[in-house]
């Protein structure tokens, strides 16, 4: 792809939401496609001795003892060979006319999570898991250097329904340009309770949520997983650490051993409680803390990462989509009760 074709960032200007606009236009015919081929363990790029297929490796962690044997390795990062966000190139923000837009400058990139195609999530192992998320943390913290990339996302397709385009474990990484919408919803609600309170909303939320009980679905010694009060999907999860911290990747290694073991008791839970679940599950840290004068000035104190597993089983109607407003056919109580004794 030449410079002059990166994709296109546009604001919606009543609602301030971003999206990117890719420059080579499907047409209709083009959508519903779907390239099962590429999705075969045969086939598979991201399975171990296929590294001379993939886009040039961004990190590894090797299995140790086998030298320096490429074929070797637990978790392999390697840029996405079709990415929205690129890192090259200026950021060129523009008017045109009464709209806002610029280049789609950031990084997309892949998480291999396992060498081996048909692990499942929550069958990767605690071993495995502590390397993802290592891998996670190293991948923001790296990122974070970058002063023109204000927002890092690491999330996880798992099903065709969740979005995903291949059965190989994978998770995602993108930086934007940009804080995205969602993401400075969170940061300005905590910071409006955080000065009316001088408190953390997630802060009070883990103390609320443990004297309560009845949302809890397990607790470890650094973090508690609970049904959300007014969660949007039914049998949707947060998990919070219980040690206040604004940004994800200041997680210390007792903590990271920790959050692969709760995030992987839940992932066997809503596997147990929900055949072939399609589910996403997403990481909300802090923006990159660049200095902005008199913005974010308390983010440290009011934010406070999170992890959040959205479960995939309904679809969203007109209703939800026109009003914002989400129906729940199972209460978050009853969920968590669920999840607790399976
Ligand atoms: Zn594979
Ligand atoms: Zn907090
Ligand atoms: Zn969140």
């Amino acid at each position: 792809m030449k410079k002059t074709d990166l994709h296109e960032l546009r604001k919606d200007p009543l609602l301030g939401r971003w999206v990117a606009v890719l420059n080579q236009s499907k047409s209709p015919s083009e959508y519903g496609q779907y390239a099962l081929d590429a999705d075969k363990e045969e086939n598979c790029i991201f399975c171990a001795g296929k590294e001379k297929d993939t886009p040039g490796e961004i990190c590894s962690i090797p299995k140790s003892g086998t030298g320096h044997n490429p074929h070797e390795w637990w978790t392999r990062v390697i840029p996405n060979f079709n990415p929205i966000f690129r890192v090259e190139g200026e950021l060129g923000r523009k008017g045109e006319g009464m709209y806002d837009k610029m280049n789609s400058i950031g990084a997309n990139e892949i998480i291999i999570e396992s060498p081996e195609h048909s692990v499942r999530p929550e069958d990767i192992g605690l071993d495995q898991m502590v390397r993802v998320i290592m891998t996670y943390k190293d991948r923001m913290v790296d990122l974070e250097k970058d002063h023109r990339l204000r927002y890092t996302l690491i999330y996880k397709n798992s099903g065709r329904k969740a979005g995903a385009d291949f059965s190989h474990p994978i998770s995602h990484l993108a930086s934007t340009p940009v804080i995205p919408k969602r993401v400075k919803e969170e940061l300005d609600g905590a910071k409006q309770y955080y000065a009316y309170k001088e408190r953390c909303i997630f802060c009070d939320i883990v103390r609320e949520e443990l004297r309560t009980a009845t949302r809890v679905i397990t607790e470890t010694r650094y973090f508690v997983a609970f049904c959300p009060f007014a969660s949007k999907f039914p049998f949707e999860t947060s998990i919070i650490p219980k040690r206040h911290n604004c940004a994800f990747q200041d997680i210390r290694t007792d903590e990271i051993e920790d959050l692969a073991l709760i995030l992987s008791v839940i992932l066997k839970k809503l596997r147990a409680s929900l055949t072939n679940l399609p589910f996403n599950y997403f990481i909300h840290s802090a923006p990159n803390r660049i200095p902005r004068k008199n913005h974010w000035h308390t983010l440290g104190d009011d934010f406070h990462w999170h992890l959040e597993i959205m479960p995939r089983l309904l679809n969203t109607s007109g209703f939800e989509w026109s009003s914002g407003f989400y129906i729940l056919p199972t209460s978050p109580e009853d969920a968590a009760k669920h999840l607790r004794e399976v």
